[in-house]
């Protein structure tokens, strides 16, 4: 508890964790267990103020993630995007790197195919927001994150944040939970992904 905030019981990784920059590994079948997974990160993104959560995020090298962005929630399984139009920039926040917005260049839409908890194929048409938080999802299954699109100019700004972070990850440190709540209250109003 000390260490890491605690979402329904799970706990969320922050910056320096090895786990965030996996390749998460894509399920064959969907189990019971996987679809526990999902409704445990669907509560810790409510509970956090997030609009998406990507299951390496709580600890789970697995491809799931869950979005909602105020339209009702989406349960993804195996999710990849198998088309890209248009061009959109939005500045984002992370979860797992609790304090830090960057202003990240996507595809203004992706056509985007995965399995819902049933194991039910489906293809989303997402626009705008909705393909700004898929993409970002999609990047943790990748081990791709927000501070990788940084400009050369962003990265010497939020290199001390980013240096905090990784100590308190990597050594536990005590009040390491101060800090990342403390950002995370303060970005609550912000995109959180
Ligand atoms: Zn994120």
């Amino acid at each position: 508890m000390n260490e890491q905030r605690e979402g329904a019981g799970l706990k969320i990784k922050v910056f320096g964790d090895s786990i965030l920059r996996k390749k998460a590994k894509r399920l064959g079948r969907i189990t019971d267990e996987h679809r526990r997974v999902l409704s445990q990160m669907a509560k810790a993104m409510y509970d956090d103020f997030g609009i998406g959560l990507a299951a390496p995020q709580v600890g789970h090298s697995l491809q799931l993630i869950v979005v909602d962005i105020g339209e009702g929630l989406y349960k993804l399984v195996n999710p990849i995007i198998v088309k890209r139009q248009g061009r959109q920039s939005i500045s984002e926040g992370c979860l797992s790197v609790p304090g830090v917005s960057i202003k990240v260049k996507r595809a203004k839409q992706v056509w985007v195919q995965a399995q819902d908890e049933n194991s039910r194929f489906l293809e989303i048409e997402a626009k705008d927001l909705f393909a700004c938080v898929l993409q970002h999802e999609i990047d943790h299954l990748k081990g791709k994150l927000i501070i990788d699109y940084a400009s050369f100019l962003q990265k010497l700004r939020i290199k001390r944040k980013l240096a905090a972070l990784r100590y308190a990850s990597v050594n536990g440190e005590k009040n390491k939970s101060v800090i990342t709540r403390s950002a995370a209250t303060k970005q609550s109003r912000k995109l959180q992904l």
